[in-house]
C-alpha cells in the first residue's frame, strides 16, 4: 500500500525521515496513492559492511526519503532481503522511483557478473545482480562505493567545477573512485580507481616490506594509510593502542608521540597521491571516509606532495567531501545519468 502525506493546503509534503525516525510537519496520511511525491525521483542504496543506508532524491539532488538499517553478517540471502525491505519502505513514502542504484563494497567482474573484491567477504562470487535483479522486479545499477562517492563529489560536491575529480575513501579501507566528465572510469577490469592495493611508494627502510594485507601482499597502501593501518603504526612505535580521532586529540595537546605518528601518516599519504597524480593528474581529489575528518591533512598533505610529484608547481586542490557520510548513497541514485 501506498501512503500521500499533504500538508494543510493539499500541497505534497516532503517528507525527512532520518534513521528510525520520521519528522513530518503539518501533514495528514491519505490512502492509497500510487505516487506520492508529484515529481519523478530516484534511490540510491549504500550498501555498508555494518550498514545500508537508502534515499529517495528528487532530480535536483533534495533528500525526500532516508533509513539506515543494520547490515546482516555472513548471509547473503539477508542481504537481499535488507535491501528490498528497504526499498519497499522508501517507496511507501515516495512511490515508485524511477531508477534504483547500488553502491557496494567490491565489484561485479565484468566478465562472470559475479561480486569480487569486498571486503564483505559473504557477497564475493554471489550473482549479486541477477538475484536482486529478479527479487525486486526491474533493472538496478550497481557500482563501487568509492565510485559512487567521487561520483556524487564530482556531480555537485567538491568537484563540481572539475573535469577529473579522484574519490579517495580512507576508512576501515581504503579505496577511490576516478570520474571524468560527471562519469564513472571504471576501466577494463572493474579496478579504475584502486589505489587502495598499490605498494606504499618511495618506501623507507623501516617501512619494508611493510604490513600483510588482506589482499595477499605486503605494504599495501591500505596498511597504512586505512585507520586501522593508523593506529597499528602508533601501536609498534609506542605499544600505546588509539583510534585516529583520539590520535588527533592527543597531537593537538601536545602528545609528541601522537604527533610523530600522523606526521608519518601524512607523508605517507602525501607519496601515495602523488604516484597517482604522476599517472593522472587530476584537478581535485575529494577525501571520504572517517579519516577524512582529520582537518590537518588539508593543509599538510598539499605541502608534503609537492617533492614528490613530476612537476615545478602543483595547484591540485585536496579538499573535504561536500555531502560526508551521505557521498555514498547519493552516488548511488546518480548512477543511472552516468556514462
Ligand atoms: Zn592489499
Amino acid at each position: 500500500m501506498a501512503y500521500c502525506l499533504r500538508n494543510t493546503e493539499n500541497q505534497v509534503a516532503l517528507v525527512h525521515i532520518e534513521l528510525e525516525r520520521e519528522i513530518i510537519s503539518d501533514s495528514k496520511i491519505c490512502v492509497p496513492m500510487p505516487n506520492t511525491i508529484d515529481q519523478p525521483h530516484r534511490i540510491g542504496i549504500d550498501l555498508g559492511g555494518t550498514k545500508i543506508e537508502g534515499a529517495s532524491f528528487s532530480n535536483t539532488g533534495q533528500v525526500l526519503a532516508r533509513r539506515r538499517v543494520p547490515s546482516p553478517q555472513d548471509d547473503y540471502g539477508q542481504s537481499l532481503a535488507a535491501i528490498k525491505s528497504l526499498i519497499d519502505y522508501l517507496e511507501g513514502n515516495t512511490g515508485p522511483a524511477i531508477s534504483l542504484g547500488i553502491g557496494m563494497p567490491g565489484t561485479l567482474s565484468p566478465e562472470t557478473k559475479l561480486v569480487k573484491n569486498s571486503n564483505s567477504t559473504w557477497l564475493n562470487g554471489m550473482p549479486m545482480a541477477t538475484d536482486l535483479e529478479r527479487l525486486l522486479g526491474r533493472p538496478v545499477k550497481f557500482e563501487n562505493d568509492a565510485n559512487c562517492f567521487a561520483l556524487s563529489e564530482a556531480v555537485d560536491g567538491a568537484g563540481k567545477y572539475s573535469r577529473l575529480v579522484f574519490g579517495v575513501i580512507i576508512g576501515t579501507g581504503t579505496g577511490g573512485g576516478l570520474i571524468f566528465d560527471k562519469g564513472i572510469w571504471s576501466g577494463k577490469n572493474a579496478i579504475g580507481g584502486e589505489w587502495g592495493h598499490n605498494p606504499l611508494p618511495w618506501p623507507s627502510r623501516q617501512e619494508q616490506p611493510g604490513p600483510l594485507c588482506y589482499c595477499g601482499r605486503r605494504g599495501c597502501l591500505e596498511t597504512f594509510l586505512s585507520g586501522p593501518g593508523l593506529s597499528a603504526d602508533h601501536y609498534h612505535a609506542t605499544g600505546r593502542r588509539l583510534a585516529p580521532d583520539e590520535l588527533a586529540e592527543s597531537a593537538m595537546n601536545g602528545d609528541q608521540d601522537a604527533e610523530l605518528t600522523l606526521t608519518r601518516y601524512e607523508d605517507r599519504l602525501a607519496r601515495g597521491l602523488a604516484s597517482l597524480m604522476n599517472v593522472i593528474d587530476p584537478e581535485v581529489i575529494v577525501l571520504g571516509g572517517g579519516l577524512s575528518h582529520l582537518n590537518r591533512l588539508y593543509k599538510n598533505v598539499p605541502l608534503l606532495w609537492d617533492r614528490y610529484v613530476f612537476s615545478d608547481h602543483v595547484t591540485t586542490q585536496l579538499l573535504p567531501p561536500t555531502h560526508g557520510a551521505s557521498s555514498g548513497v547519493r552516488g548511488a541514485a546518480w548512477l543511472w545519468d552516468t556514462k
